[in-house]
């Protein structure tokens, strides 16, 4: 388990796939490049634009299962078919360092963390609705139908659970979204 103590500042962006946690987190970085964001572990197939390392580590079910074993993940969890996770040594040096972490994890993983890091700051985001989180998951173009029925279907149940983060945003005019994820985490506008 990682210690709450540590001099940086974690904070999990949350939110159903599709709402635009990626897009919000891209240009947060691009304007705060003082943030650091954990590249997490996959072992889902990498989409055409995806390289290996940048976007996730993609790793085999065997590899996965291993590192779970070797306790190398602050938090994994299945998601549609898939597993997640974030690798433990690389949060817990930046945070050492006292560079702020953003994790970006749903919500199994997000509800491990606050175990294990009660400090850290948690960001549900949420979409205008539920109309236009299916329009963005399909306008985005890169699953198959079965895995978009999936995380529709697991949507659901996030969307659910807003009331457990410590802040909820909707991502619905990007610019606005972005500003007020800035308020939340206490970063001067760029
Ligand atoms: P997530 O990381 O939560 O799965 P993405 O960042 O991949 O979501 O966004 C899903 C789709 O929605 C992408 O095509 C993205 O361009 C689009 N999108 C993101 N934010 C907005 C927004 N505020 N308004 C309209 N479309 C958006
Ligand atoms: P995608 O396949 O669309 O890239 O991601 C699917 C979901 O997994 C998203 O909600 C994303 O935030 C989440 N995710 C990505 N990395 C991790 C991780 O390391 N741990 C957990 N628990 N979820 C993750």
């Amino acid at each position: 388990m990682g210690s709450p103590s540590t001099p940086g500042r974690l904070t999990v962006i949350s939110g159903p796939s599709g709402v635009g946690k990626g897009t919000l987190v891209a240009t947060l970085l691009e304007r705060h490049p003082r943030l650091w964001l954990s590249v997490s572990a996959t072992t889902r197939a990498p989409r055409p634009a995806e390289v290996d390392g940048s976007t996730y580590r993609f790793l085999d079910r065997e590899r996965f299962e291993a590192q779970v074993q070797a306790d190398g993940f602050l938090e994994w969890a299945e998601f549609a078919g898939n597993l997640y996770g974030t690798p433990r040594a690389p949060v817990e040096e930046h945070l050492a360092l006292g560079q702020p972490v953003l994790l970006e994890i749903e919500l199994e993983g997000a509800r491990q963390v606050r175990r294990s890091f009660p400090a850290g700051f948690q960001v549900f985001i949420k979409p205008p609705s539920f109309e236009e989180l299916e329009r963005r998951i399909r306008g985005r173009g890169t699953d198959s139908e079965e895995a978009i029925q999936r995380r529709l279907a697991r949507a659901h149940q996030e969307l659910a659970a807003e009331a457990e983060f410590d802040a909820v945003l909707v991502n619905g005019a990007l610019d606005a979204a972005v500003a007020e994820l800035e308020a939340a985490l206490g970063l001067a506008a760029g």
